[in-house]
């Protein structure tokens, strides 16, 4: 994995010593010598990681992370400490300006690229979300998630008991913080738990247990369920490799036994901050998706819906031969519910036609508003013949009952005309089929209105050059009994 390092430090040969380690590796590095440029190229040059010197004149490290998490622009890039200091109050007072991690003068190969790997790796993923949510802002579908998520809301975290030997500490300090905290006795136990409780972080120790926590953390990567879900781990001292190993893996971060009250209390903080935020790009992204396919009248799907829908459904049946059919509906005289009733009485009329096309489909047959007063229904594998009888079961289920409408007390009687038409998979595009429907449409209105009439030009004929339905109707034979209504 290649990525872009920046390596702040006010002493030349340091910088020149993480340098030379980055490049053998085929990292891209940039540097800073102080606080002031180190945010200049920060914001300039976007690296994926921030290797930050703690004692610098001037400005130093923390100064300069705190100004770097307070900036949109550069909030998301992770910042590794590189510090001579070691005392729990340093790590802590960095892990509260938003630094990601720690490392300690003179700084070891292992961890180094072990911790550059892993947090390039989660910014990434987090990357690839911002991406589609910018995309989703573009398009105006959506507004963008707060970055800032609230920084003390209380999360629920799993631990895993198995081999947690401080565990008395560790559930009783989160549980001060008013995190929610339960217990899995063992790694199937927290599997099971993990899989269907909606945890914003697991905890999980390493060394003395009877089964090994990175085949865990690996299980737990490996399954849809668990993947997103942080995993912080609590490992040995003096255990580089292994802690290098379970990063590998995908555990999102790591303490140190003997577990520090307020190393914890930051560690786990972090993680469930951004998971929330990660949760927010997500639901932010499906809600977008939505709105991009669907009608807000209606809550019907739209055009854009139908046209990959028609592809997937294509793609399935092609090879079979079957035939895919669709309906236009449009009702009828609607303008003149409009000019008599208002707008308004029309939009709730498009609602409830909407409702009452759905309530009579088959599970597998699509209904979208086209726009306007139009919809479309699209019955794969549907003979023309079976198609027909389905519209005539719409046609009649929306002429059979009055629909109710704020401001009118007896209801409006509504009735919609439908063409019908039918394509074997393969053998025609979505405009096509829609084109015939659309001209057996025009006969329905042109010939009466409240009825279905069925294309001609586009029926899939069987081998014998026969049309592969039985009794089919035709526009001069419409299938509706019914009658002109004008
Ligand atoms: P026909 O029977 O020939 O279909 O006549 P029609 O009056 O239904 O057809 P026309 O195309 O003349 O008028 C359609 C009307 O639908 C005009 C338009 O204002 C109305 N309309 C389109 N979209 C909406 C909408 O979202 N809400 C409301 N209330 N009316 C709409
Ligand atoms: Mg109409
Ligand atoms: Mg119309």
């Amino acid at each position: 994995m290649s990525a872009r390092v920046l390596v702040v430090d006010d002493t030349p040969v340091n910088v020149k010593l993480l340098e030379a380690k980055l490049l053998v590796e085929y990292y891209e590095v940039l540097t800073a010598v102080d606080g002031p440029s180190a945010l200049v190229v920060a914001e300039d040059h976007l690296p994926d990681i921030i290797l930050l010197d703690v004692m610098m004149p001037g400005m130093d490290g923390y100064e300069v992370c705190g100004h770097l998490k307070n900036n949109p622009v550069t909030a998301h890039i992770p910042v590794v400490m590189v510090t001579a200091l070691n005392e729990v109050r340093d790590r802590v007072r960095g892990l509260e300006v938003g630094a990601d991690d720690f490392l300690t003068k003179p700084v070891n190969d292992v961890a180094l690229f072990a911790r550059i790997r892993s947090l390039v790796r989660l910014k990434r993923a987090s990357d690839e979300w911002r991406a589609r949510e910018a995309t989703a802002v573009e398009l105006g579908v959506t507004d963008a998630a707060q970055n800032c998520v609230d920084q003390k809301a209380p999360g629920s975290v799993l631990i895993v008991a198995e081999g947690m030997y401080d565990r008395d500490l560790v559930t009783e300090t989160l549980s001060l913080q008013g995190h929610s905290v339960e217990l899995a006795e063992d790694d199937d136990q927290a599997i099971s738990m993990a899989k269907s409780g909606d945890y914003d972080l697991v905890l999980v120790s390493d060394g003395n247990r009877s089964q090994d926590a990175l085949r865990l953390c690996s299980q737990m990567r490996s399954e849809p369920e668990t993947r997103h879900r942080p995993i912080l781990i609590v490992v040995p001292e003096n255990e580089e490799d292994r802690l290098a190993k379970a990063l590998e893996l995908g555990v999102n971060d790591y303490l140190v036994r003997p577990v520090e009250r307020d190393e914890l209390i930051s560690r786990s903080r972090t993680q469930i901050r951004r998971r929330r935020y990660e949760e927010r790009l997500r639901e932010n992204y499906t809600f977008s998706v939505n709105a991009a396919v669907t009608d807000s009248l209606t809550g019907m799907y739209n055009r854009r819906y139908l046209e990959s829908h028609f592809e997937r459904i294509v793609a399935r049946l092609a090879d079979s031969g079957k035939p895919i059919s669709a309906l236009i509906l449009d009702i009828d005289h609607f303008k003149t519910v409009n000019d008599t009733h208002g707008h308004e009485a029309g939009d709730e009329i498009l609602q409830a036609v909407a409702k009452r096309i759905q309530s009579n489909l088959r599970g597998f047959d699509t209904a979208v508003r086209l726009g306007g007063e139009e919809f479309v229904v699209l019955l794969p594998d549907s003979s023309l013949a079976s198609a027909s009888a389905a519209a005539e079961r719409l046609c009649t289920s929306i002429s059979g009952g009055k629909f109710v409408v704020s401001g009118v007390d007896d209801g409006l009687a509504i009735t919609v005309s439908i063409g019908a038409a039918c394509v074997l998979a393969g053998d025609s595009d979505l405009e096509n089929l829609l084109r015939h429907a659309d001209a057996a449409l025009y006969e329905a209105k042109r010939t009466g209105r409240n009825k279905v009439t069925t294309a001609t030009g586009a029926l899939p004929l069987s081998e014998a050059g026969e049309p592969v339905q039985e009794a089919l109707p035709t526009p001069e034979r419409p299938l509706s009994a019914k009658q002109a209504t004008g």
